[in-house]
């Protein structure tokens, strides 16, 4: 029976990205050799590192003056990198406390100096994103989590200030238009929309670097990675490669417009089921909402079993709520064709029979 993932991560690909990347372990290229084997100073690896950074600057438009770079340690290291980077010594960093991503970013700000909380979400448990609050102009930088993976929530509209944004893309990262420009870095954790858990994304202006004023360690430094060209220490090759087909995959769709589109129409499909449909509510503000992960529950708990059974009947997997959350969560990252949200919508139906 086919199956459809509705599952927040670790990673949602397309199958015909997992397909090239499994035989690239067995045969890189028809070179006889595994692709985590080959070295990663040889000329075949190097050109998968440079075609994975240039996918990503075609496809987001990054500007001149900024370095993208493939690390490791997951988004949850670059919590710790950020402030280490861009914290003034003696300065202060300012977060938009959105849910529990932010607050654990915010956590490590915390370890190096002051942190403003501009505002916060917590007191509707997360389910909108806060708007016209005021930005400390003495700021070394802005945090702000783009989408909220956890309570289905999404930025829309990014803040026009002088104080330099950085921004954790991690679970909307290649779903939507962005203008880099905007920010001083953005971090992704490769897993979701890009490649296996593995890897991390990160784009910084250089100019932005160099000036916290504290030491930091080299793995820590995104100066250090960016003149070693992310070949600082081994790189996680797999997981780079992946994404470099991932990222070719997106180009071949037609790039971010097109598949900002796609997106669009399978969140509208979903959304309009919750809010038509009367044994459904919708979690998120509906401005706020998603296009990533959405996030409903039951109006009445005591269908569950039914509703469980049906979904389970058609295929549908990974689609209960986060803990902190309850109810259900439908992840449609880019990998997720239209017709398995059409598969969970048609199980929505049957409800209202
Ligand atoms: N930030 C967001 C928005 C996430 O969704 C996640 C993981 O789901 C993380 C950070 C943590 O990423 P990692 O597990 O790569 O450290």
């Amino acid at each position: 029976m086919k199956k459809h993932n509705f599952s927040a991560g670790p990673s949602i690909l397309a199958q015909e990205v997992i397909k090239k990347a499994a035989d690239a372990v067995l045969n890189l290229n028809d070179s006889g050799l595994s692709l985590i084997e080959i070295s990663h100073r040889s000329a075949d690896f190097v050109s998968i590192m440079e075609k994975a950074q240039n996918l990503v600057k075609e496809l987001l438009s990054v500007p001149d003056g900024y370095s993208v770079l493939f690390l490791q340690g997951g988004a949850s290291t670059q919590f710790l990198a950020v402030a280490y980077n861009l914290l003034k010594v003696d300065g202060k960093a300012a977060y938009l406390d959105t849910g529990a991503w932010s607050a654990k970013a915010l956590k490590e700000a915390k370890l190096f100096g002051e942190v403003e909380i501009v505002a916060s979400s917590k007191d509707k448990n997360h389910t909108y994103i806060p708007k016209g609050y005021e930005i400390p102009a003495d700021a070394s930088y802005l945090h702000l989590t783009s989408n909220n993976t956890i309570f289905g929530t999404q930025i829309k509209e990014f803040p026009t200030t002088n104080v330099p944004l950085v921004c954790d893309m991690s679970s909307d990262i290649f779903s939507r238009k962005i203008d880099v420009s905007k920010f001083d870095l953005i971090y992704a954790g490769a897993q979701k929309n890009m490649g296996p858990a593995g890897t991390v994304l990160v784009i910084v202006k250089d100019e932005a670097l160099g000036k916290s004023g504290r030491q930091i360690p080299s793995m820590l430094d995104y100066q250090v990675h960016a003149s070693k060209d992310s070949m600082f220490n081994t790189p996680p090759v797999f997981a780079i490669y992946t994404s470099m087909l991932t990222l070719e995959w997106v180009k071949a769709l037609g790039g971010i417009d097109a598949i900002e589109k796609i997106n669009e129409e399978k969140a509208a499909l979903l959304y309009n089921e919750i809010d038509n449909n009367p044994h459904f509510n919708g979690v998120a503000n509906k401005e706020d909402r998603s296009l990533m992960n959405v996030t409903f529950t039951l109006a009445d708990e005591s269908e569950k079993e039914l509703f469980d059974s049906l979904a389970k009947e058609a295929g549908l997997s990974g689609i209960n709520g986060h803990r902190s959350v309850g109810g259900y969560r439908a992840s449609i990252y880019n990998a997720m064709p239209i017709e398995s949200v059409q598969a969970l919508v048609d199980v929505m139906k049957k409800l209202n029979k």
